[in-house]
This record gives C-alpha cells, structure tokens and sequence, in this order.
C-alpha cells in the first residue's frame, strides 16, 4: 500500500496547467513588448482572460482562483516577460 496520501477533486495547478497546454485549451492572442493577452477555457467550458500587465507590472486572470491559477501557470511555461 502506498503512503503517499491522494485527495480526490483536487488536482494540482502544475498538473491542470500541463493538461490545459496539451488539450490545446490556452490561446495567447497578443505579445507586444512585455503585454500578454491569453485566454483559457476551463473545465466547465467558460473562458477566462488572463495575461500580463507592464504598466502594473502584474499577471492577472479572470477565473475565480485567488492564487496563481492553473491558467495562468500554463501561460507562465510558454511565455516570458523582461524583467
Ligand atoms: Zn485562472
């Protein structure tokens, strides 16, 4: 029996954000400069805004995740902002 203890129905953003990249579900729409502009649809088929903002200097989504979403960990492994 293994040890290591699983919690069903919730599922790491690093592995959702893996799911998200290969199911094709992100679509950067816009890079100019250091501004990002991607949207994502989640599991329950709506779809979220996300990017990253220069003049705030801050990345931001749409979803209702107060921590770094799934989406916006699947935006942060295909795109790069100059710091
Ligand atoms: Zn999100």
């Amino acid at each position: 029996m293994s040890a290591e203890t699983k919690r069903p129905g919730r599922v790491n953003a690093a592995e959702k954000a893996k799911r998200l990249l290969t199911s094709g579900r992100l679509r950067v729409l816009q890079v100019e400069g250091n501004l990002i502009v991607a949207e994502c649809r989640g599991d329950s088929g709506e779809v979220y805004q996300l990017g990253y903002q220069p003049d705030f200097e801050r990345w931001g989504c749409t979803c209702p995740a107060r921590t770094a979403c799934s989406h916006m960990q699947a935006l942060w492994s295909v795109t790069a902002v100059e710091r």
